[in-house]
């Protein structure tokens, strides 16, 4: 069987490599030169299990109206794009109840668990270098209330496999010396040991190159204009460079899939929510933090990797516009500041790059994994804040589906047919 991978994302990619595995004729597609170009690029490089929780909380609800057209708030609605939000945004409140908001914190971690394990096995499989670290990662609180509250989380999804440690402010100051200067404003931290960080770009470009040997036909600079749909199932890709024959599509296009999902009646619901990244060069600079950190607070992640600091976070719901927003990276590079006081000059001095992306948002919190009612097309998209962790588990979930394997994991939560029409 040939099967027609579009977007070379981490999703699309690691879904090649497990739909090869499977054994089966693999041709993966990608716009741009390079795989990892868009969304995978330049994310907060976090594997955090510990961080599955979707963002339609009831408190989240509450910051984004009161945040509502704001430009300096780590989330921004405009006003202008409520219009365009109505049937997903509806949906997203809908599921924002503390029950359903529950289950999918569950369902999302469980994925992340299984993904965790798919990737040792891609580890052993593949020697790829990613300025991978297995330190764990802190989530950093400023008051007892929210620490409070991200305990009875944590106690919620540790049954699942997600160890934690309670750090005083002292022990966190401790493990990360580069936040002494706030040590006597911070109310302490949740230390995940399992958590990881690495490269994604470097990843998935590795696994690319690890894939062409293997046999998967990669093809960048290529893009899928269309799905040609004949007697109900798709026949194949049209591309700029002439048509791909397919038995079976899998559609990977992020952000983006619901542009060519809507060619064969398929509507999918994803919401694009814009996110940037400041990666500062580091090198040369002494005390750069070691300790990945998580601030909900300031809606932002600390990621070292090598020899770079990476700044990631904030949401702004804009539709398909990836434009970097001059105020967006200012207030980056303020919550940059804010939690490491001590190094704020030596950092806005360094080189850097910025990045701005679009993740894919689901309206009930998990991704869309599997087959639609246009039988050969497949969807493994709507990975929202937590692509990079589930990567290699929606790689593997799909590829088990799709090749009539008992896939490791309960696939029900993430079914396209939970939404009405797919
Ligand atoms: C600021 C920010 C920080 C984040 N931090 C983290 C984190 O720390 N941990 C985590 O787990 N997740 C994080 N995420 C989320 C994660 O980055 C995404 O969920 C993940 O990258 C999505 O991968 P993808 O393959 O679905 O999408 P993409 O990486 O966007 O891949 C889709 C690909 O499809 C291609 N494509 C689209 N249309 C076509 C077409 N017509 N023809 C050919 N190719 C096409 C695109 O070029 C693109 O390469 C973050 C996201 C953002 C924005």
């Amino acid at each position: 069987m040939h099967v027609v991978v579009v977007g070379g994302g981490l999703i699309g990619t690691l879904s090649a490599y497990f739909l090869h595995r499977g054994g089966l004729q693999v041709t993966l597609i990608e716009r741009n030169a390079d795989l990892a170009a868009e969304c995978s690029f330049a994310n907060g490089a976090m594997l955090h299990a510990s961080h599955g929780e979707p963002w339609n909380s009831p408190a989240a609800i509450r910051q984004l109206l009161g945040w509502m057209g704001r430009e300096a708030s780590p989330m921004l609605l405009r006003p202008t794009r409520l219009p365009y939000l109505l049937g997903w945004g509806v949906r997203f409140l809908a599921n924002s109840t503390s029950r359903r908001h529950r289950e999918a914190t569950l369902a999302n971690t469980r994925l992340a668990r299984y993904s965790q394990a798919r990737m040792e096995e891609i580890r052993d499989h593949a020697d790829i270098q990613y300025d991978q670290a297995r330190r764990g990662i802190a989530k950093v609180f400023w008051d007892q209330a929210a620490l409070s509250e991200a305990l009875s989380l944590s106690r919620i999804i540790e049954p699942l496999g997600i160890p934690f440690e309670t750090w005083s402010a002292q022990a966190l100051v401790d493990a990360e010396p580069a936040l002494g200067a706030n040590a006597r404003h911070l109310a302490g931290a949740i230390y995940y040991p399992d958590d990881e960080t690495g490269d994604p770009h470097l990843f998935t470009t590795g696994l690319g190159a690890f894939c062409a040997a293997l046999g998967v036909d990669l093809r960048t600079g290529v893009t899928a204009r269309r799905l040609v749909l004949e007697r109900g199932r798709v026949a194949g890709v049209e591309t700029d460079q002439g048509a791909i024959p397919a038995d079976t599509v899998v559609l990977a296009t992020g952000a983006e899939a619901p542009r060519l999902a809507r060619d064969v009646g398929i509507r999918l619901p994803i919401e694009p929510v814009k996110g940037y990244s400041v990666t500062v060069d580091g090198a040369g600079l002494d005390e750069l933090p070691r300790l990945p950190l998580i601030d909900d607070h300031h809606k932002v992640v600390l990621t070292r990797l090598g020899e770079r600091l990476r700044a990631a976070g904030t949401a702004e719901f804009t539709g398909l516009d990836t434009a970097i927003n001059r105020e967006r990276i200012q207030l980056l590079m303020h919550q940059l500041g804010a939690i490491l006081p001590g190094l704020r000059d030596p950092l806005f001095a360094a080189p850097r790059s910025e990045w701005a992306c679009l993740r894919a948002m689901t309206p009930d919190g998990p991704p869309i994994v599997g087959r639609t009612r246009v039988d050969n097309l497949w969807v493994n998209v709507g990975a929202g804040h937590m692509g990079w962790t589930f990567a290699a588990g929606m790689g593997a979930l799909l590829a088990d589906l799709l090749t009539g394997r008992s896939p490791g994991l309960d696939p029900e939560p993430y079914r396209p047919d939970r939404y009405r029409g797919l």
